[in-house]
């Protein structure tokens, strides 16, 4: 078999190994499958990000980005099987390859969609809400963010060579800014492939992903105020390279998810017998198979009632019994190998360690490999182990064995348990099985702030559980202190990462000419068409109409109350609603000033608005009461295209009385043609 030569990507081109060139072995049967090695010109690749990359990307709006982003990876997805061929030698099974590749891609089809969905068709990201910083609302204050105008570094590690580059490109391109890839050695012909078809896909513009294939050589000390490190791998690299003195003398964003100690907790609740005890087990031994424990969410200490820690033993061996270790391209195999010889060498000095506080339960660390297997390939046999005394032990909470390693200890009460999950000193994610909301409550406030994540499967759940040690592209990933403090994805929240928040302070008119939305207070246009009458094209921001004045009458509210059976007593009972703090006497519908207000605007004949769809932020802020005559006032706030044929028009409504006090206020959602 030809043995592949690892290129690198630089400057819009490829690069073939030089210098320092390593062997990258099979984790299945030892032979060399590639070679890699990296002399690169870093100040060319850097300067090429900055210059080509980030302003071809900053060009597009976010839902241009979002677009590529599904492009590629339904570019990817087409090209799934070539990529599981190249992930067997990894050690990884079809069912990790999935979870490698399929769940990496799927992070990229989640942001794109995120993108179009919660991003605005624009360069500027507003942050919150507009604070009123005076009385009359003449000065106001807004966080915006815009794109970093640097390069992302990205280091990934070595078990999730397609997800972790994916997850890590997804949110940084949305976000505009170019990156620089370097893949973890041990597997890197898996993310080389990958990357390789990114750019052959022709969708990013040039500059926007380079690829290192070896060592990083002085890059992280030609990185700026502008640029970010987003690492994954261990506490140890993470620190030195945190610590590089560039970084810290410029302030260089560096946000690291490395080891963690992950717990899972049996609630008190889930006794043998119950379901939540069988999903606990079901989620115990496959945590701690899949990709043979080498993942950084995978379950490491298995937290369970004293009384049941013997039948939690006896459940889990029972199924790790039946887990067949072996080449990963055989259909029997459960579980295939780790990532290299020296993974495994690592994992089974760890696991002795572990061994020194903890009796071995199932499995065995001295190096005897399961049977059938390749004497040069990395496996291992899953490992159990039971400690006693989990107070006192130290290694079982702090030495992280990437494997499919876990132990069980017993606790006494709940307080007992979540403290001992906290001895992880900071992790990505701790699970629960419960079916008591109390319990639920209880461990979010003891462990919340140790965790980035908690995960809560019972018998409700049920298959729509994602699983313990699946990040998604929705929900934060990372974790406080020994995880490394950082957060990746959080869907919106991760592209943050790679913009600034800046604080706007400045007029409406101003503050509207920046977010591209309408704010109170800023100038309006009344031309001589309806607004109605006008395509999403002709739309303007600040287009308005004010309308004529309707009397609101007593015959009004007893033919709405009649009509739609709403005869609640603010509207029917004079007595009982004078009664009422709120109001002078009896006062009409909210629901009736909403349908008057739409009389009022609407232009009825057929036309470019295509459909109402909806109200958001509706507030009744004064009652209406018979005699009161009521306009409105209907001004677009913000224009969302949404395809070809039509977009979305965000119009500001606020209904005023005949004092010029607003009595109602909400903005109306309508599709309009183009
Ligand atoms: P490392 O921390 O050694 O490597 C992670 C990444 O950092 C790799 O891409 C590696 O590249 C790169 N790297 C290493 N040294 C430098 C450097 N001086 N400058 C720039 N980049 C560098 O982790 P490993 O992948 O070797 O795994 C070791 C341990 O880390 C595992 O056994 C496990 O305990 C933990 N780990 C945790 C993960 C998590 O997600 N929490 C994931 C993977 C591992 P290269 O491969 O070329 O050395």
């Amino acid at each position: 078999m030809t043995i592949l030569s690892l290129n690198s990507y630089a400057a819009g081109k490829w690069v073939a190994p030089s210098g320092r060139i390593s062997d990258l072995k099979s984790a299945v049967d030892g032979r060399v499958i590639a070679r890699l090695g990296a002399e690169l010109d870093f100040e060319r690749m850097t300067d090429h990000a900055r210059k080509v990359g980030g302003p071809a990307l900053r060009e597009l709006t976010f839902h241009q980005r979002a677009a590529m982003l599904k492009a590629l990876a339904q570019y990817l997805n087409e090209r799934r099987d070539a990529l599981y061929e190249l992930s067997y030698d990894t050690g990884a099974t079809k069912t990790d390859s999935m979870i490698d590749i399929d769940g990496g891609i799927g992070t990229m089809f989640v942001y794109a969609s995120k993108g179009r969905r919660e991003l605005p068709d624009d360069v500027i990201y507003v942050d919150g809400n507009l604070e009123q910083l005076g009385k009359t609302g003449a000065f106001l204050g807004q966080h915006v963010a815009t794109s970093l105008q640097g390069v992302a570094v990205h280091i990934n590690a070595f078990n999730f060579p397609v997800w972790g580059m994916l997850e890590k490109l997804a949110p940084t391109l949305l976000a505009g800014v170019p990156a620089i890839v370097k893949p973890a050695s041990a597997t890197a012909w898996l993310a080389e492939a990958a990357f390789r078809m990114m750019i052959e896909s022709g969708v990013l513009p040039d500059g926007a992903v380079q690829f290192v294939a070896g060592s990083t050589g002085d890059l992280l000390d030609r990185l700026g105020s502008q640029d970010v490190v987003s690492f994954t791998g261990s506490a140890a690299t993470a620190g030195m390279l945190r610590s590089n003195e560039n970084l810290l003398g410029n302030a260089v964003r560096f946000v690291a998810e490395q080891d963690s100690l992950n717990a899972t907790i049996l609630g008190p609740d889930a006794a043998p017998g119950t379901p939540e005890f069988d999903i606990f087990v079901r989620e115990v031994h496959r945590e701690m198979t899949a990709k043979a424990g080498q993942k950084c969410t995978a379950i490491r200490r298995v937290l369970v009632p004293a009384e049941h820690q013997e039948a939690v033993i006896e459940a889990i061996s029972e199924r790790l019994a039946k887990t067949v270790v072996g080449d990963p391209r055989a259909e029997a195999t459960k579980m295939g190998a780790l990532a290299s010889l020296g993974q495994r060498e690592d994992v089974l000095e760890k696991a002795r360690l572990i061994g020194s506080e903890a009796r071995l339960v199932f499995g065995s660390t001295d190096g005897s490999r399961p049977d059938g297997v390749d004497a040069e390939g990395a496996f291992v046999s899953p490992m159990l182990f039971s400690c006693d005394d989990p107070d006192r032990a130290e290694n079982v909470h702090s030495v992280e064995a990437f494997g499919p390693v876990s132990t069980v200890m017993a606790y006494r009460d709940l307080d007992h348990a979540t403290a001992l999950a906290n001895r992880g000193a900071g992790s990505l994610v701790a699970s629960v099985f419960t079916h008591d909301p109390q319990v639920a409550r209880k461990v979010v406030l003891a462990s919340g702030a140790w965790h980035g994540r908690l995960y809560f499967a019972n018998r409700d759940t049920g298959k729509e559980a994602t699983g313990h040690g699946s990040p998604l592209p929705h929900l934060v990933h990372g974790g406080p202190g020994r995880a490394g403090g950082g957060e990746e994805m959080g869907g919106i929240r991760g592209v943050m990462h790679y913009m600034q928040r800046t604080a706007i302070q400045a007029s409406p008119d101003l503050l509207t000419g920046i977010t591209r939305s309408w704010v109170k207070g800023a100038r309006t246009r009344t031309g001589d068409a309806h607004p109605f009458r006008m395509t999403f094209g002709e739309l303007e921001i600040g287009d308005a109409i004010g309308t004529p004045w309707r009397d609101v009458t007593l015959a009004d509210v007893e033919h709405f109350a009649e009509f739609t059976g709403d005869n609640f007593y603010a509207h029917m009972d004079e007595e009982a609603a004078k009664a009422n703090p709120f109001f002078p006497g009896r006062v009409a519908h909210g629901y009736l000033i909403l349908s008057f207000a739409a009389g009022l605007f609407v232009d009825p004949a057929p036309g470019p608005v295509l459909a109402n769809y909806g109200l958001d932020n509706l507030r009744f802020m004064k009652p209406v009461s018979p005699g009161d005559r009521i306009t409105v006032n209907l001004i677009v706030k913000e224009k969302t295209p949404r395809n070809a044929e039509y977009g979305e028009v965000r119009w500001v409504v606020a209904v005023t009385n005949q004092d010029g006090e607003q009595v109602a206020g909400y903005e109306l959602l309508t599709m309009n043609a183009m």
